[in-house]
């Protein structure tokens, strides 16, 4: 059975094809690229309205595939941003009614995790759910969903990156090029906000950004990227221990970073334990993922109705349960 998943929450048109006895069998993508700013959502939608055809295209190449062996569609139905959200919500439906074949919603966060447990096997992991948006440790409960323990309070990881580099002028603000300007950078004091398993950037984002002109920028960048990471592993080791886990596994765009990696590998070593991290282009958000994690929530749901395929845009991981009740799939 071949499974074709759209990603469309945020910058990324992704899709991907999972088949139920190869595997990922593609993972083709766009990325917005805003200009200057923020995401801006109608262009982000333009965006895909522009590229799906030839991300559509180079999936079905890819897979070796028509467009007629798809059995099935599966798209993230949130969290994400309106217009983007809609216009790839608006693409699955069309594709499911006119290729006459199933639909299945997928909860984005869900299937960034499903998606690292299909490459790694992992056993009871705490996990870091970093990205743009998103900055969440969560654990799975008995029912096999999953609860948030602890999270921010404010910005995501990913956007305190971007908004940083933004500030400093860089153009392509990804979380990469951080790392980069961090290079060779010395340690000066920068606000640190752990309450609990929750934590706050903002005020660390102010203070980097007033410093900017101060100080030498590989020191902000570096005091900006060693800081953020640190309260992130504390409230990370604070609910491993909690919830007397086995590993550690994070995912979700900000999951590429290096120094994150290394961070993980030595927070893994002082408590014996695994860690996992999936392989970059996993990490980003894409459509591979949302067509495994179709594929998985199919198997243990059953398909959808098509009505019951709209944006859901404030849908956070611990609603699933409440959201596939209210629409009668348990
Ligand atoms: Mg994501």
């Amino acid at each position: 059975m071949n499974i074709l998943g759209i990603e469309s929450t945020a910058h990324t048109l992704g899709i991907g094809i999972f088949n139920s006895k190869r595997g990922v069998l593609s993972n083709a993508r766009a990325r917005y690229q805003p200009k200057g700013g923020g995401i801006l959502p109608r262009d982000a939608a333009d965006h895909h309205a522009l590229n799906f055809s030839s991300v559509l295209k180079s999936s079905l190449e890819t897979a070796n595939l028509d467009i007629e062996d798809i059995d099935a569609i599966a798209i993230a139905q949130g969290p994400g941003i309106g217009a983007p959200l809609s216009f790839g919500v608006g693409m699955a439906r069309y594709l499911s009614s006119s290729l006459d074949v199933p639909i299945i919603g997928v909860n984005h966060p869900y299937a960034h995790i499903k998606i690292a447990e299909y490459f790694g096997k992992i056993e009871k992991p705490i996990i870091i759910y970093i990205s743009g948006g998103n900055t969440q440790i969560l654990f799975q409960n008995k029912d096999g969903f999953y609860d948030v323990l602890g999270e921010t309070l404010d910005m995501g990881l990913g956007n305190l990156y971007d908004s940083f580099l933004r500030e400093t002028g860089e153009k392509e603000a990804y979380g990469s090029k951080l790392e980069e300007l961090a290079k060779g950078g010395k340690y000066i004091r920068m606000p640190y906000v752990v309450k609990g398993i929750n934590i706050s950037y903002s005020g660390l984002f102010t203070h980097a950004k007033r410093m900017i002109g101060k100080e030498k920028i590989e020191d902000i960048a570096y005091s900006l990227l060693e800081t953020s990471l640190s309260m992130t592993m504390e409230i990370t080791e604070r609910a491993f221990h909690m919830k007397n886990a086995k590993s550690f596994l994070a995912c979700g765009g900000v999951a590429q970073n290096n120094r994150l990696k290394e961070m993980l590998s030595l927070m893994a070593r002082e408590n014996k334990c695994q860690w996992y991290v999936a392989p970059n282009e996993y990490n980003g958000d894409n459509g591979a993922m949302i067509a495994y994690s179709g594929y998985l929530m199919q198997k243990q749901f059953g398909y959808f109705e098509l009505k019951d395929i709209v944006p859901y845009p404030d849908y956070r991981i611990d609603r699933i349960r409440q959201h596939l009740s209210g629409i009668g799939k348990i």
